[in-house]
Parts: structure tokens; C-alpha cells; sequence
């Protein structure tokens, strides 16, 4: 029988952040599975990526493999239908009055969290994985510290079980997660990662950078660049 907190579902969309936390909850839990969502994302990329990184990692990775389980891609095209956001339709990536960009889909993580819980609780898996991060997002109120902890205490209650959500990225920036990738797989993660995870908001995959593929000027890439620059300065003797 599983300990309590030995089993992890992690939200695995494909992009930097995620892959990391995959890697880190392989690293600490005994038994992981994975959970995606479709919701009519203007481009599939990431989710391509999504499939590639997991057979690579399995190759690279054997003790991780034998841990990892079933992966579990849920179709949310309804999220896709309610929200209007650059994500989601041919529009330019904005600023908009409320301070947020037009990339936000509203709620976004309080859904894919509550889904994610439903599956754990059916699969007996004790912690959600979750790559949130409060250090640099892009002002996205769902990724909160205090929304996840508040959900948490909401799911719990609600499914009557102890669930809990880990957020190992949270308080740390994207050089850090950079960093922790290498300490968790080596050099050999850090090459995966940059070759098979997709971040760009574009789905800009014809331009290789040191840090990975993307249009290496939108916001996603901007963050995903100024991150490896500096984990890579820290790098050097
Ligand atoms: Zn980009």
C-alpha cells in the first residue's frame, strides 16, 4: 500500500515549468501520474511536446520510468469556449485594464486544479504538482500562493480527504528553476528540457535558441531567455 503522500498526480502541460515539476515530484514521490488539458489552445504545440518529452525521459531515466504512471489528457474545450484571451483566439498579446495580460484565461488554475483532484481522488494519489509560481508570473491571481493554499483547504473539505497541493516552483525564479532541473537530471534533463518542452506563446518552434525553441520575443520566451542567461552566468566559474 502507497504512504500517505508518497503518490503525485502533476499538471503536466508541456513548457518549461511543468517538465520541471514532473522531474521533481519523480525525483520525491514513489508513484506519479500526469494530467494534461486540451481547451482549444490556439496552437497544440505544447501538448506535442508534451508526449516527446515524457518517451525521452523515460529512455533517460529508467528508475524515474518504472515510477511513472498513466497520464491522464482531459478535453476542456468548454474553458476555450467561455474565456476570450490571446490564448485562446488570433489576438496580440496585451496589457489590458485590469492590469492583466489578454493571455489570462480567468480561473484557469482554480479549474484545472479541481479537475486534477477529481482524478486524484479516483486514482488515490495524495498530492497535486503544480508549477505555479508566484516570483515572476505575469500577475495571474490563480497562481497565488494564498489562492492555492485556500484551494487546497476547499478541495479537501469538499472531497473529504486530505489533499495536498505542492508548488515547488512558487518562490523561485526562472533561473532557479533552470537550476533545479540540473540538480534533479543533470545535464541531461537541462538538454531535454531545452530541446522538448515548448513555452512560446506564439508556438514558434523554427528558431533555436540556446534555451530552447520560441519566437524569443514574447513574454513567455522573454522570461524563458532572461532565466537561462542568468542561470547560465551563475554557471560559469
Ligand atoms: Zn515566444
Amino acid at each position: 500500500m502507497d504512504d500517505f503522500k508518497s503518490t503525485a498526480l502533476v499538471l503536466f502541460s508541456g513548457g518549461q515549468d511543468s517538465a520541471t515539476c514532473l522531474a521533481w515530484a519523480l525525483d520525491k514521490y514513489s508513484r506519479v501520474e500526469t494530467i494534461g488539458f486540451s481547451y482549444g489552445q490556439r496552437h497544440s504545440i505544447e501538448l506535442e511536446c508534451r508526449n516527446q518529452f515524457v518517451s525521452k525521459l523515460r529512455k533517460s531515466f529508467p528508475g524515474w520510468s518504472k515510477k511513472l504512471g498513466d497520464d491522464h489528457m482531459m478535453d476542456l474545450s468548454l474553458l476555450g469556449q467561455i474565456s476570450e484571451t490571446a490564448l485562446t483566439q488570433e489576438k496580440a498579446i496585451q496589457m489590458q485594464s485590469s492590469g492583466l495580460p489578454n493571455t489570462f484565461v480567468p480561473g484557469r488554475n482554480l479549474l484545472f486544479l479541481t479537475f486534477a483532484a477529481t482524478v486524484a481522488y479516483r486514482r488515490n494519489l495524495k498530492v497535486i504538482v503544480g508549477g505555479m509560481c508566484e516570483t515572476d508570473y505575469s500577475g495571474y491571481p490563480d497562481c497565488r500562493d494564498d489562492t492555492i493554499k485556500a484551494l487546497q483547504v476547499a478541495i479537501s473539505l469538499g472531497l473529504d480527504t486530505r489533499i495536498v497541493l505542492e508548488t515547488p516552483l512558487m518562490w523561485i525564479d526562472k533561473a532557479a528553476t533552470w537550476a533545479m532541473a540540473e540538480n534533479l537530471g543533470g545535464r541531461v534533463l537541462l538538454d531535454l528540457i531545452q530541446e522538448d518542452t515548448h513555452t512560446c506563446y506564439l508556438g514558434d518552434r523554427s528558431q533555436r535558441h540556446e534555451w530552447g525553441y520560441g519566437c524569443g520575443s514574447c513574454p513567455a520566451c522573454d522570461l524563458r531567455k532572461i532565466g537561462f542567461e542568468n542561470f547560465a552566468r551563475g554557471q560559469k566559474p
